[in-house]
């Protein structure tokens, strides 16, 4: 059982998956395909934890009126390290969706796709709920934020 051995040891290899997205911009009725992640891995893609932190992740601009629109979206946030994977849900849709019981169907529902997967899973509704239950909170964004002038003044980007 060499195989199952090395399968305790490695964390699963969840990559990092991008796709496309139709945007419309009401005031002006350009439409456009942005970028988005359907899933993080911050191992290969430790940025998207900066993203996160700094809510710059899947924000898009309109490429007439130049005004920025962010992308609704749900994702996934893999940590191999802690072998955690998270959905992350629009904040709204707790809401909207009913609350505990719309979260509860929504984590067995994640439950059950990973269910042969060795990680931990939850579901967070909107960026602050993932900041506050996985990321640091406050502490870590203030890192973040820290982290990223630094960066601006040497010149790199995000
Ligand atoms: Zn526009």
């Amino acid at each position: 059982m060499a195989d199952h051995h090395e399968r305790t040891m490695t964390a699963p290899d969840l990559p990092t998956e991008f796709s496309e997205i139709e945007m419309r911009c009401p005031p002006c009725n350009t439409t456009w395909s942005a970028p988005v992640a359907r899933r993080v891995n911050v191992r290969t893609h430790p940025d998207a934890r900066l993203g996160i932190l700094l809510k710059t992740m899947h924000w898009t601009r309109c490429p007439l009126c130049k005004q920025p629109r962010q992308i609704e979206t749900i994702f996934e946030y893999y940590d191999p390290d802690q072998r955690l994977l998270v959905q992350v849900r629009p904040e709204w849709e707790y809401h909207a969706g009913g609350g505990e019981e719309w979260y509860w169907a929504r984590y067995e529902d994640l439950v059950l796709k990973y269910q042969d997967v060795d990680v931990r899973v939850d579901v967070v509704f909107g960026f602050d709920q993932l900041i506050e239950k996985y990321l640091g909170g406050q502490a870590a964004v203030q890192e973040a934020r820290e982290r990223w002038e630094a960066r601006r003044r040497r010149g790199e980007g995000l």
